[in-house]
Parts: C-alpha cells; structure tokens; sequence
C-alpha cells in the first residue's frame, strides 16, 4: 500500500432541502467521522470538508410549494443540518454551502476550464416549455399519465405508482406544474460531457488499478461500463444555480450534478489558503465517503470532470455504503419515514454515542439494513451498558474503594494477565486494520473487544473475592484492569467521543495519540482517578415505544394521504339533476341483515310512505344508536332485491378518503319527505 503524506476527507454535500436523518449518518456521516477522527488521533496530515448542496430542481419545487424564495428553503436546512452534525459531534473542518460565492466561482471557472479545452460537446435537443411561465420545464416539473400504469400524476422523470423511469415525451397529457398550461417542445442548447471518450480510461483506472475498492462500489462501476457510457449533460434550463458561463447560455446553469462534487474543492478552498496541496499533489489520499445512490457521480462523471480538467487528483477510494432501512420500510423523506437527527438530538439529550453505536454496529456496508427501535434498545443496553461500562464502573469504583483512586503497583504477572496485556496490542492493530480498510462494524466490534476481554479478566479473577485473603495479587489484577481501561479511551474514542471524553475526566488521562494504544502502563503507580458516574443509562421501554408510536402516526397519515379526493364527474344539466328525487326522512327501525356483516335493514319514514332500505353501513353505525335519526335519501331509485329484501332508495352517504361512511343529514330539523335541491 503506498505511503500517502495527507489525507483529504469527502463527505456527500446533504442536499438542503430536508433535515438530516439516520439513514444519511449510517450511510456516510459515521463512516466519515470514524475515519477522520482516527487518523487525527494517529496524527497524519487530514481534513475532512462537507457542506450544503444548494441547487437543483427539489429546492425549487418546495420554494414553489411553500411561496416562498428558493434561498430561503437553503438557508433553513443548511442552518438546521450544520447545527445537528455539530451538536451529534461529526468533526468535519468545515461545512461549506454551495451557494457561496467561491463555490459559484470555483465551478465557472472549471467549467470554462473545460469548455475552452473543447471537452464539451454541444447539442440542441427538444424540450418541453411552459409557454404561459415563460420557461423550460424541468422533468419534475411536468406531470401526465403514465404510460404503463395510467397513474394521472406521473412526473416527468418516473411515475411514483408503478416505479418505472419516464422522459417528459413518454407521460400522456403531460402539463406544466407551475401554469397548469400543455407545455409545447421548444428547442434548446446543452453542454454535454462525453462520458464514451473516458471510457477507456475510466474502465482501466476502476477496473485494472482499483480492485481493492467495495465489491458493492466495483460491481456498480463496471456494471456502468459494461453498458456503454453516454454524453451527460451538464446544463440545465433553470433560474436556480450556477449560470452556465458562455455566450448565449442565458437561462441556463450548470447541472446541479456538475456543481456539487466541485463544492469539495471549494470548501477546501474556504478553509486553507493551501488547498492545492490537498486537491493536486499525488502525494495527497482523497477518500469520498458516499452513499450508493452517489457511485456513479463520484466514480465516474466527477473523475472523468477532473481528468478532463487536467491538474487535480483523483479520488484514492470511495467507500459507498448501501441504504438503511427503518422498521422494515424504505427511508423517505416525503413520506416523513425517518428518524431525524435534530428531533433524536432533543428526545434522547447527551445520548449521541448511543446512535453512532447502533447505527455503526448496523452500518449497511455491504448490503441494505434495517434500523429498529428494539434493536436500539438492545445494542445501549446489552452492549453499552452491560459490557462497556460495566467493566468501567466496576474497575473504578473497585479502585476508589480500594486505593483510595490511586492506581496500585503492578506486582508479579501471570500467564493469563500477560496472555491478556498483550492482547491489548493487538486488538488496536485489528481496530486500525479494519478502519483503514472502510470496515467500520468490523472495528468498533473489535474495539468493543477490548471491553469484553476486560470483563472477562474481572469476572475470572474476582478481585473482590481474593481481596480478602491475597490483597497484593489485587493491586495487579487493578493495575491491569485500569490500563485496558485507559486504553479503552483510546480505541473507543473515533466511534464514541463523547463517552470517552467523560471517562479520561474520570481517570485523569488526555493522552489521545492512537498509537498509545496497546501500551500496557499507560497509567503510572500512583496515579489518581476521579470519581465515577454511569457511562450509559438503561433506555427503558417507554422510550422505545414513544418511538414506535411516532413512527406509527406516521404511516397511518401517509395511508390517509395517498388515498386521494375522487376526480370530478361528467358535467350534468340541471334538468338530469332534478329528475333524481331526493329527500329527507326518519330512520324508525333498524337491524343487522343476519349472515352478513356489512348490511343494516332500515325501516324509514320518508314522508311518502313507510319503506324498507337495505344500507351497507353496518361497520360504522350501530343500530340502536340511528334510530330516530333524520337523514336524506333517493326516493325513486329503482327499487332492488338485497340478501332477498327489497330495498326501495337509497341513503345518502359520504366516503371519507379512508373509506369510512358518514350519513349526510339535514343540519336542522325538517319535516320527513323534503325535497332537497
Ligand atoms: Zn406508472
């Protein structure tokens, strides 16, 4: 493996249109933070930029839906996402927004960089425009029937029903979302990248020169490759983002997928005046940490952007992770299916460390996970708090009660305590191992190890017996168990800041240097240690089932949406509408219609005459509660033979959208047999 003298740390640019939730941290964020903190801690040259995507269509749809600027749809999740990451403690250097104005300027001048080079092509295609706005529609702005499922609001780019791909020119009655208006296909010039020239290139330099990269990321690459590259735009007819910076591009700004990647650059450039020694010398490791949504972004259309420009690096690896599920359902932020990090932030305070632990522990590095609230639970108190701070507790208040909180001689070592000092040693090395290959569930299990082993020493040398009889062989069983114990605050510390922090207060130990870890006297005879509180608390059920509750009324909301308001009927002239013979009328008895659950005979009183009608509204009116009830009814509607009764009309009910029915009555008392009109 080459020797690299720095360390440049990508992580995906969250989109500024929502706020942060676990499937963005388990699948990027964590991974990222892991990494940086380690090789801070062993002291290599690294930062690690991210910041705010700012652009693109989304951000324009929800200005549009909210009425408001798209500016102030950024301005509220970058300021909202940048607290949440400071707050849960990912330690990027900075985080940058790609409405910034180096941003704006770092891209143009790529961009012209790329276009004076003649590395665009330029072609004209037919596109649809809203001639009432005065504008191009992107896809998402155009709405249709899907061809395939007959869904009426289908977008441009994919028909959410039935899930298939669609161009604008494949919806049936396509019309704009923003007049209303059919839109009409209008020509119009874009800047293409020719992904097919890097072709060679890119196949050679993924294919034969990064086998070491995640299958996931490798298979997703040549699958790619294998199908034939095509010319990519990098222009779009929009009045949000970067305008394209070339005579006659007026109306039209840089792709939003063109833009974003360039904001690693310019970050970097906000952050230090010696950016270029991150982004142009070979000596430098770029890492992107993505998801795999993003693989073909930052694998080959940024790479093949960069070979093109000609004076940057190109990325070392790019550890993508897989998507995280929750409770067995895709993650969705339309659908609010998620657990956010701002709301986690107040609902469980001071417990960071326990999501960045089960979200790591369950990291879907090589294939989709599923977050659950039960297994959270499990992983705090089966893991956090019965085996990490188990041991801890137990060695510090045994040394406190012991020695005062000095920390005793080592005295004459046995087979088992040497077997397990130098165990220590080897755990950091597998931990290291592990991280600096991108498998991050791998070393937090095995720096979790180093807590199991020192339980395991306690339990199998009971201190707390021998102290009666051999208190000297105590001292060394105690100096053993606080060297894994400062240890502990070592290994652990890149997966859990917080908690480690807390307990290198309680034992009076700064050092953060990775590699003392595997020191075996770490703490010196003498030494003393403060006090100890609990590591982790216990979360309790109620907590778990809070959770569980919220993420319920959740799906029975979004059931009540998507079934939506009928469409309008045929218009009908009113001479049609009188011919139907409505009226008001009394319900005088009323029963279930044995051997079937839905139907109730009623016996009604419609001023006319007394008549029986069958109703299907058994399951949500109970017959002793509607007798009496005033209701309105169609007097002449054929009458018709029901479960062998005659039903004469009909009661005039409403479908509510979940499918419950409601009688529609007179607001007031009304003689029987009214007409309504
Ligand atoms: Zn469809």
């Amino acid at each position: 493996m080459k020797n690299f003298k720095r360390y440049l740390v990508t992580s995906a640019l969250p989109y500024a249109n929502g706020p942060i939730h676990i499937g963005h941290l388990a699948g990027v964020y964590i991974p990222s933070d892991i990494y940086t903190r380690y090789l801070r801690m062993k002291g290599e040259d690294v930062i690690s930029v991210c910041g705010s995507d700012e652009h693109g269509v989304p951000i324009t749809l929800k200005a549009r839906l909210e009425g408001v600027s798209p500016q102030v749809i950024v301005d509220r999740y970058h300021a909202l996402n940048e607290k949440a990451f400071r707050e849960f403690g990912i330690a990027f250097d900075i985080y940058s927004r790609t409405s910034n104005k180096v941003h704006h300027e770092t891209a143009t001048e790529i961009f012209k960089t790329l276009y004076d080079k003649g590395e665009f092509i330029e072609k004209t295609t037919e596109q649809y425009y809203d001639e009432e706005a005065g504008s191009f529609l992107a896809d998402r702005y155009i709405t249709g029937t899907c061809p395939h499922c007959g869904n009426e609001n289908a977008y441009g780019d994919q028909c959410e029903k039935c899930g298939t791909s669609l161009s604008p020119t494949d919806l049936i009655n396509p019309h704009s979302t923003i007049s209303g208006s059919k839109p009409v296909l209008r020509k119009t010039l874009h800047w293409y990248l020719p992904l097919d020239r890097y072709e060679p290139w890119l196949r050679k330099w993924i294919l034969e020169d990064h086998t070491e990269w995640k299958a996931n990321v490798y298979g997703q690459c040549k699958s790619w490759l294998d199908q034939g590259l095509q010319p990519r735009a990098v222009s779009r007819d929009l009045d949000w983002g970067i305008p394209v910076p070339v005579e006659g591009a007026e109306g039209k700004v840089l792709y939003v997928w063109f833009d974003a990647p360039i904001g690693y650059i310019s970050a970097t450039k906000e952050l230090t005046p010696e950016w270029e020694k991150y982004w142009k010398d070979s000596e430098t490791k770029l890492v992107h940490f993505i998801g795999k949504d993003n693989i073909v972004f930052h694998c080959i259309i940024f790479p093949a952007m960069l070979n093109a420009e000609g004076s940057f690096i190109l990325p070392d690896n790019v550890p993508a992770n897989e998507f995280l599920n929750l409770e067995n359902d895709k993650i969705s932020t339309s659908r609010n299916w998620a657990v956010w990090l701002h709301e986690y932030l107040e609902e469980f305070p001071g417990k960071q460390d326990v999501l960045r632990y089960s979200l790591c522990a369950n990291a879907p590095e090589t294939k989709d996970n599923d977050f659950t609230w039960k297994d959270f639970q499990a992983r705090n108190n089966n893991e956090l708090v019965a085996i990490l701070g188990n041991f801890v507790n137990r060695t510090l208040v045994l040394t406190n009660n012991y020695y005062e909180g000095r920390v005793p001689e080592r005295g004459v070592t046995d087979q088992n305590d040497t077997a397990v000092l130098d165990e220590i040693g080897k755990i950091k090395e597998n931990v290291e191992n592990s991280i600096e290959t991108y498998r991050f569930r791998e070393a937090l299990r095995e720096a979790m190890n180093l807590a199991r082993l020192g339980n395991k020493y306690l339990a199998d040398a009971e201190p707390w017996k021998v102290i009666r009889n051999d208190p000297d062989r105590v001292k060394t069983i105690m100096n053993i168990a606080l060297q894994i114990t400062a240890n502990l605050t070592i290994v652990c510390e890149p997966f859990l800041p917080f908690s480690m922090e807390k307990l290198r207060g309680w034992i009076s130990f700064s050092e953060k240097s990775w590699n003392k870890a595997g020191d075996k006297d770490l703490l010196k005879p003498g030494h003393l240690i403060n006090k100890p509180e609990l590591l982790f608390d216990k979360i309790e059920d109620d907590a778990i089932t809070r959770q569980i509750g919220k993420l319920l009324a959740t799906k029975k909301s979004n059931e009540t949406a998507s079934s939506k308001t009928p469409q309008g009927k045929e218009p009908v002239t009113f001479d049609e509408f009188s011919k139907i013979d409505i009226r008001t009328a009394t319900i005088l008895e009323a029963e279930k219609v044995p051997k079937t659950t839905k139907l109730l005979k009623l016996k009604i009183d419609t001023g006319l005459d007394v008549r029986t009608i069958v109703s299907g509204i058994a399951e949500f009116y109970n017959p002793e509660n509607i007798v009496g009830k005033q209701i309105s009814i169609v007097a002449n509607l054929e009458p018709r033979k029901i479960k062998g009764i005659e039903s004469r009309g009909m009661i005039l009910m409403a479908e509510d959208k979940d499918g419950k029915l409601v009688m529609v009555a007179p607001s007031d008392t009304v003689s029987n047999g009214s007409i309504v009109k």
